[in-house]
């Protein structure tokens, strides 16, 4: 049995579909207990899949990574692409299905807000099965997507952390004056502090004196 099928080049990229994308729709049957729902919730689902996946194109056409294909399965996809010279690009490339996500999500949330006053049964028929997807499952996916375990996003992802914390830990340190600003800031403070050690001066050489 063929596993995947080919869909072609999207944005110059080659796609192709697993089967088992088609479970989505099985379970969104078995949830929904109607074929037109299931149908909106299957095609809200291959959209999102889509945009989850072209956010990491996005993002690696961004950050010059090449991107060989997509492969569409299950509960998530995958982008075939290079490795990122640097390590920031890398989990840049990472965030990037993710962050696509997170913008249709935001819009689906609008768009429920906007409905939400509809009494056209069309609307909601439709509308009621797609942003469900688009909110509910949505947040799931991004859950899934984020762990932090193998094949996931969130492996590459989480690496954010250690990184930018190496990355505060090398910020170079403010130099002594060491340059003509440095010293052009701390000339009051620089008088100061020898005035002080004058007057220092002077009162150990006094004390000598006296004994
Ligand atoms: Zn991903």
């Amino acid at each position: 049995m063929q596993n995947h099928w080919n869909l072609g080049r999207w944005l110059g990229i080659p796609v192709t579909m697993d089967w088992t994308v088609l479970l989505a729709f099985a379970w969104l049957f078995l949830m929904l207990g109607e074929l037109l729902a299931a149908l909106v919730g299957a095609v809200a689902f291959g959209c999102l899949l889509a945009a989850h996946e072209f956010g990491h194109v996005a993002m690696a056409r961004w950050r010059r990574v090449p991107v060989y294909g997509i492969n569409f399965n299950g509960l998530h996809g995958e982008t075939a692409r290079g490795h990122a010279a640097r390590r920031g690009d890398e989990i840049l490339v990472a965030w990037g299905g993710v962050l696509a996500q997170l913008l249709i999500l935001v819009l689906a949330l609008a768009a429920s807000q906007a409905l939400a006053f509809s009494t056209n049964s069309w609307v909601s028929r439709i509308a009621g099965p797609w942003l469900m997807v688009w909110t509910r499952w949505n947040v799931f996916l991004i859950i899934v997507a984020l762990l932090p375990i193998g094949p996931m996003d969130g492996h590459a992802a989480w690496k954010v952390i250690p990184f930018l914390r190496e990355k505060l830990r090398r910020r170079p340190q403010p130099k002594p004056a060491s340059t003509g600003k440095v010293v052009e800031l701390d000339a009051a403070r620089r008088r100061a502090l020898e005035a002080e050690s004058a007057k220092a001066a002077d009162e150990i050489i006094n004390r000598l004196k006296k004994k």
